[in-house]
């Protein structure tokens, strides 16, 4: 053993410098937030529940390709379609597990229509499993909710690439229409 650590042994060197610390910081202005009553300002473009995009007409944007399904890390994504009238796609049901989500974004990245968001909205605990799985109707209340108005287009403006015209794709999507060249 050195004498250095022989005499931090004996004066107990670092216990005091580590209750000094101790003291400085009761001095110091507390960063602890008495949350719900203190809440910080959310910053935009933040990832927090899901929604499901609505196009002009109110109707769900979302054509059913599953793109968002493949590209889930947790596989939380379920779609299930039918064939409807001139063999178009119906979505019949859109469904997301919360719960197993790890809020990567992957699925809104990869939506080739802007159909699926996630919103700011991150305040939705609950004593109930069954209250994080998210239906189809569900994700499109939320949009109504969280997204309203031009709300949701800023969003995907300025938060989220690529664009449905990086596909060749018109940005009023849900109709899988070409853009006109
Ligand atoms: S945010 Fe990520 S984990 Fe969550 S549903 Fe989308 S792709 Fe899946
Ligand atoms: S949300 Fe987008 S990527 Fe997912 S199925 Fe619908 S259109 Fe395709």
């Amino acid at each position: 053993m050195t004498v250095k650590k022989l005499i931090k042994q004996i004066f107990l060197i670092e216990i005091l410098q580590g209750l000094a610390l101790t003291l400085k910081h009761f001095f110091s202005r507390s960063v602890t937030r008495q949350y719900p009553e203190e809440k910080r300002d959310i910053f935009p473009g933040s990832r927090g529940l899901h929604a499901l995009a609505k196009n002009e007409e109110g109707d769900s944007k979302c054509v059913g390709c599953g793109l968002c399904a493949a590209i889930c890390p947790s596989e939380c994504i379920y779609i299930y379609t039918s064939e409807g009238e001139d063999h178009k796609k119906v979505v019949d049901r859109y469904e997301i597990d919360v719960l197993r989500c790890v809020f990567c974004a992957f699925c809104v990245e990869a939506c080739p229509y802007g159909a699926v968001v996630l919103t700011e909205h991150f305040e939705y605990s609950d004593y109930n499993r069954k209250a994080f799985y998210f239906t189809k109707e569900r994700l499109l209340d939320n949009w109504d909710k969280y997204m309203s108005g031009q709300k949701g287009e800023n969003y995907l403006k300025n938060f989220w690439g690529p664009k449905s015209e990086d596909f060749g794709l018109t940005a009023k999507s849900g109709t899988g229409d070409k853009k006109s060249q």
